[in-house]
């Protein structure tokens, strides 16, 4: 059993006395590293001065990706000057050769190198000379492109002995378990902040999204894979219904370049279960030991589950989806249901919809598409848009509305006279589609209900038990929230 890992939050600023200010602003941290080379006046003396928590005191070349443009003497003094007045650490690149520093101050100093291309071929001759200086901690920042790249750096860490301290780091999306999971990487802390570029989570998720202060070796770990994610509420919904329940269990973006790249990652952590999204969601489906008869039918899977050492897959959008529709008590049987798209969404409310015995008809743009989406469950292809008075129930399955094009409909604002709209876009939670119909008398259903829906199903599978009620959507609401006011459109 490992030890769990200290929180390091990272602090930039554009000069001493805001870098100042924003270090007595940190509400939870063990370690604050004070990044002189941001601001434009480094001053040593202010930034420790009145100090109440450890710092590690980081002034970064520019040939290191960080901001100071100074001599190489200046920044030795700074860093001297930083060691002198009893700073915790103070980093140094392993490629800036200030040996008289480390040989003075040996333990005290962060040994530090980055690779912000990728991973270096000769990655474990780079850890053992690092590790050989003596240096009190020996810190390695990587870009990850893929997950793998996370187990480079587990065996990396294998390495390293009980007494010896490292930080080993996945930059950019693909590396978040290095931060998150940190304490499997026999981490000493993890860097938290707002450092985007470098793949930083700031230190309020890690501790109240990813519960990073909890997460032991018995922790179990579930993600979102799928290429590229872009951002997504779905760990904000799992984990937050994790915590609620008081499963221990944390839920990550797992971004995997190919189904390889997940379950080669998966088989090395333990993952338990999965959501999927694209393009994972049809690559997988001939990599599944048991797939239900509903996965096969839509043509694709969007739930994984470890079974022992096989895995399950199964489809949770066609139950998400008829959830909000059985709620308010709609007969399905014999209702006229036309499905505007026929992509992916398209094939599993296709799927849902019959399944249910309504009569399908599917409207695309393009007319060959939507007949093959309408074969595949014995509906029918219809005009694009629909006629007047031609559907009982109206699906929207294509992404025309969303943010931050939130002014356009895929109907025009006239073709309605009456029955249900049911939109599967969420973000914005009310569409144009949706405000169209309402004004023509029509009852709306928003796409959260089902983004809830399925997720709640996933979550179900996993566990066993229920999500908590109304968990996963207060989640989900509270992150598009914050995500439009940041306008970083979710998709
Ligand atoms: P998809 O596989 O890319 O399919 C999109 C469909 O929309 C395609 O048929 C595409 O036609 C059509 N389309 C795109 N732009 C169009 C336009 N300007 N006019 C007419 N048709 C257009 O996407 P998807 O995965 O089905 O997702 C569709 C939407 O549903 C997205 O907004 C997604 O966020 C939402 N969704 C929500 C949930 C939920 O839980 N609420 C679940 C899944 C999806 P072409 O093939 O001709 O390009």
């Amino acid at each position: 059993m490992t030890t769990t890992p200290r929180l390091c939050v990272t602090i930039t600023a554009p000069t001493t006395a805001e870098l100042r200010r924003q270090r007595d602003l940190v509400a939870d941290a063990d370690l604050i590293e004070l990044r002189l080379d941001s601001v434009s006046d480094p001053d040593v003396d202010a930034v420790l001065e009145g100090r109440t928590r450890p710092v590690i005191v980081t002034c970064r070349a520019r040939w290191e990706g960080g901001g100071f443009s100074g001599s190489e003497d200046e920044r030795r003094s700074i860093l001297r000057r930083a060691l002198e007045r009893g700073a915790e650490f103070v980093d140094i690149e392993w490629r800036a050769g200030f040996a008289d520093l480390l040989a003075e101050f040996g333990p005290r100093v962060v040994l530090s190198s980055h690779d912000f291309t990728g991973v270096p071929a000769d990655l474990q001759a780079q850890a053992d000379a690092m590790r050989a200086t003596g240096a009190g901690v020996v810190k390695i920042a990587v870009k990850a492109t893929r997950l793998r790249d996370c187990l480079t750096l587990l065996d990396l860490s294998r390495r390293f002995g009980p007494a010896e301290r490292a930080v080993l780091i996945g930059m950019g999306d693909a590396g978040m378990a290095t931060r998150v999971l940190a304490q499997r990487f026999g981490a000493a802390w993890t860097y938290a902040g707002l450092v985007r570029d470098v793949g930083q989570i700031s230190a309020s998720r890690l501790l109240e999204q990813f519960r990073f202060r909890q997460i032991t070796d018995a922790t179990a770990v579930y993600g979102l894979t799928g290429f590229p994610l872009g951002h997504s509420v779905s760990p904000d919904m799992h984990n937050a219904a994790f915590a609620e329940a008081g499963i221990d269990a944390v839920y990550l973006p797992l971004p995997a370049a190919d189904a390889d790249d997940f379950v080669a990652f998966a088989r090395a952590f333990g993952v338990k279960g999965a959501s999927v999204t694209i393009p994972h969601k049809v690559s997988f489906l001939d990599r599944v030991q048991e797939l239900d008869d509903l996965s096969r039918r839509v043509g694709a899977l969007n739930t994984l589950r470890m079974d022992g050492d096989r895995w399950s897959g199964c489809n949770t959008d066609v139950a998400g989806f008829l959830q909000p529709l059985r709620d308010r008590g709609v007969t399905l049987r014999g209702c006229r249901a036309s499905i505007l798209g026929a992509g992916g969404s398209a094939r599993a409310v296709a799927v849902a919809l019959a399944s249910e015995g309504a009569r399908v008809t599917v409207h695309a743009r393009d007319a060959q598409k939507a007949a093959i989406v309408a074969s595949a469950v014995g509906g029918d292809a219809g005009p694009f848009p629909p006629a007047v008075g031609s559907w009982d129930l109206l699906v929207n399955c294509t992404p025309v509305g969303m943010q931050p094009r939130i002014d356009v409909s895929p109907m025009p604002p006239d073709a309605y006279d009456r029955g249900l709209v049911y939109d599967l876009i969420y973000n914005p939670a009310v569409t144009r589609l949706m405000r169209d119909a309402a004004t023509a008398g029509c009852d709306t259903i928003g796409g959260l209900d089902m983004l809830v829906g399925q997720a709640e199903a996933q979550f179900r599978w996993w566990t066993g038990v229920s999500a908590p009620t109304g968990v996963m959507r207060t989640a989900a609401t509270r992150r598009l929230a914050e995500f439009n006011a940041n306008e970083n459109h979710v998709v």
